[in-house]
């Protein structure tokens, strides 16, 4: 067995708003490919809790789809114990990123991700207003 080798990277990110998905499958593969590692795993991970990392299929229908099925499950206008408290008016933002997760762990081998033909890393901002985010990958694997 040879030696595991560890690589991080931070990427940041400036989103406009609640409900707005971000393609980020090329920084993420390119993070791999620097690592100079060839079989191992991506860890993708944002450290904050009204976002979320996931995968899906990027295409116009799911991108308004996926918005739509949040609303249903957490839906904005209905009272937040967080909102009673804070006052910042995003409860149902964190309900949100609390249950689509802050991380995702993808698998590589030859230095490429094992994602699926129509399957997409997307980061999903969930807060109200536009914010400046913060992805951390840390690649984990032999060389
Ligand atoms: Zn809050």
């Amino acid at each position: 067995m040879s030696r595991l080798g560890v690589h991080s990277k931070r990427l940041n990110l400036k989103t406009q708003g609640e409900s707005e998905i971000l393609d980020i499958t090329e920084k993420v593969s390119a993070v791999v490919k620097g690592s100079g590692l060839k079989s191992g795993i991506a860890c993708v991970f944002t450290p904050g809790s009204t976002c979320a990392v996931t995968t899906t299929e990027y295409e116009p229908g799911l991108l308004s789809d996926i918005p739509a099925a949040l609303e249903r499950i957490a839906p904005k206008n209905i009272q937040y114990r967080h909102d009673e408290k804070w006052g910042d008016g995003n409860g149902h933002s964190h309900v949100r990123s609390a249950l689509l997760g802050p991380s995702i762990t993808i698998p590589f081998d030859e230095g490429r991700l094992n994602l699926g033909t129509w399957q997409q890393i997307v980061f999903v901002e969930l807060d109200v207003r536009p914010r400046q985010r913060e992805v951390i990958v840390k690649v984990i694997g032999e060389p």
